[in-house]
């Protein structure tokens, strides 16, 4: 026996150490040398994807030195107009690879690299996979410059930390890295909704919102419900951190069915490519319709998130007439924090009275096969496995507008949206394009291709969508110089440029006939060049900027100026 017991004590200890060691505590330190406030966490719940990393505060400013978080190498440098900006990656020796995003600038011998490849590219946007010998990193050396690049919509770092080999993207704060939360999640509503024809809560088969009532020991407890057949939980939730009032995500979500754990999804590690299952976690037409975003805590059929772990019957609850049921939803955070909500479920088969009613329209799709609907000069395809179940699609093509069913319903793949524009003359089809319309009928450009008599656009939102056009050229003004001028004392030349309809699609800036590099930044719309690219050898300079938006309209800036030698 004492055998017995030793042997699954050492097991129990190696078990424990290996979990203990799942991702190596204190080999990473934080990026940043100030207390890391968060602006978000690992996981939150965004628009069609799931964060992937945390989002650092750095006191509202830019300009804050980011420090390697361990020994390494760095392995890419990004530059992108939108997404992470300038972005930097370190390759560590201990299988991991560390993110640093929204970068203001990189350290002098990362930006001299960059800046050099840059102008043998001709392009401000750029993407590097450096040797590994090439730029090798201490911890704790500045590799770069905080800032708000891309599309970042507040000064701050996002860091990822990710598995190298398989560029999975991990929770940084199981490394040990410490931020101070005391404050438990906040659970603000929740619905429980009828999963099948048969079934009804409080004599309605569409969700039915909880009435919550806070308790003494901060817990929730929701008013008795009446149930039958079977049914899923959703919440809205959110968790604050000490030191800022913005509202992150949850790490953690647990459901319990009289004490028997039936649900559970953590926040530990995600791929990229199962992002886009977040529309099947959350209630999508609920979000789509009032901006809110409900956790379902029951997974539909064809969601592939890998976040979930115990599931008992995919979550779903079969509520049967006549039994009485407690159902916990119990949200946490990384620090253990926990708020609980106690919903009193009972029994009973009663007459609905509001009953979720589908609309069978003429299109019937199957999700696994093709569909195509042709009217007059627009086509619309879905390849298959574009839908995540069957639907009866709806489809309207009225007035110069194509109305493809609503925008509730997520798509998995893109269908193709193509109109024969054979009737328009070649430099009429050369202004038009593809445009998303919104609820309030504000037209947005998409990016729209071209073939012989045919415009086409790839979408996965569903919704209306219009043919128009755009013959405005973009707008160039500079804005700390003017033509003629001498600009010895200038470090930099700024100019502002936009395109009201379609946008920019590229710029092109020379001075003397030769590409220079001109930072673009689409959130301000300005355009920056640093004197200190060159060297003059003359005192008369000519700039030349050509700016064309998504339709090739062109407008063309030309100044001259003067600038000691
Ligand atoms: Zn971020």
């Amino acid at each position: 026996m004492q055998k017995i017991y030793t042997s699954i004590f050492l097991v129990f200890l190696a078990v424990s150490v290996i979990a203990q060691e799942k991702y190596p505590k204190n080999y990473f330190r934080k990026p940043l040398d100030i207390p890391l406030i968060l602006a978000g966490t690992f996981g939150e719940l965004r628009s069609n994807h799931f964060h992937s990393g945390i989002d650092i505060k750095t006191q509202k400013r830019e300009g804050l030195p980011v420090f390697a978080a361990a020994d390494g190498y760095i392995s890419r440098i990004k530059i992108k107009l939108y997404g992470y900006g300038k972005a930097l990656y370190i390759t560590h020796p201990n299988g991991y690879t560390t993110v640093y995003a929204h970068l203001k600038k990189f350290a002098p011998k990362i930006e001299a690299f960059v800046k050099k490849q840059q102008y043998k590219k001709e392009s401000y946007t750029i993407q590097l996979f450096p040797d590994k010998e090439f730029l090798k990193v201490k911890k704790g050396e500045i590799i770069a410059y905080s800032g708000n690049t891309g599309g970042s919509s507040a000064p701050h770092l996002h860091f990822e930390i990710r598995d190298t080999k398989t560029e999975k993207t991990i929770n940084p704060l199981l490394f040990g890295i410490q931020v101070k939360d005391s404050i438990k999640p906040v659970i603000s509503n929740a619905y429980l909704y009828s999963l099948d024809e048969q079934s009804q809560v409080n004599q309605s088969q569409i969700p039915v919102k909880l009435e919550i009532t806070k308790q003494k020991n901060g817990n929730l407890k929701a008013a008795p419900i009446e149930a039958f057949g079977s049914i899923g939980v959703g919440i809205k939730a959110f968790d604050r951190l000490d030191g800022a009032s913005n509202k992150n995500g949850l790490f953690n979500l647990d459901v319990y069915l009289n004490n028997q754990k039936i649900y559970n999804h953590c926040l530990e590690t995600f791929s990229f490519w199962e992002s886009k299952y977040i529309n099947l976690l959350i209630d999508y037409p609920r979000y789509t319709a009032k901006r809110e975003r409900v956790q379902r805590c029951f997974v539909v059929p064809n969601n592939k998130l890998s976040i979930y772990g115990d599931l008992v019957n995919s979550g779903e609850m079969y509520i049967q007439n006549g039994m009485q049921y407690t159902i916990k939803v119990v949200a946490s955070d990384v620090a253990g924090n926990q708020t609980t909500l106690t919903i009193p479920v009972k029994g009973r088969i009663q007459e609905v009275k509001i009953k979720n009613v589908i609309n069978k329209t003429d299109h019937f799709f199957k999700r696994d096969e093709f569909h195509k609907i042709i009217k007059d000069n627009v086509t619309v395809a879905f390849p298959k496995y574009s839908f995540y179940d069957d639907i009866y699609f709806s489809f309207k093509y009225d007035n110069g507008i194509v109305y493809l069913h609503d925008k509730s319903i997520p798509l998995n793949k893109p269908f193709t949206l193509s109109f024969d524009v054979s009737e328009y003359s070649l430099k009429e089809q050369e202004k038009l394009f593809i445009a998303k319309v919104s609820d309030k009928g504000k037209i947005s450009y998409t990016n729209t291709k071209r073939k012989p008599n045919k415009l086409y656009t790839l979408s996965k939102f569903l919704g209306k969508y219009t043919l128009a056009t755009d013959t405005d050229k973009p707008m160039i003004k500079p804005m700390n110089f003017k033509n003629g001028q001498w600009l010895t004392n200038k470090k930099r030349l700024k100019v502002y440029i936009k395109d009201d309809l379609t946008g920019i699609k590229s710029y092109r800036a020379t001075i003397d006939g030769k590409w220079i590099l001109m930072e673009y930044e689409p959130k301000t719309g300005l355009l920056f060049y640093d004197f200190n690219d060159k060297k003059f050898t003359t005192a008369k300079h000519t700039l030349k900027i050509v700016v064309k938006d998504q339709v090739k309209n062109t407008n063309t800036y030309i100044a001259t100026f003067y600038r000691k030698k």
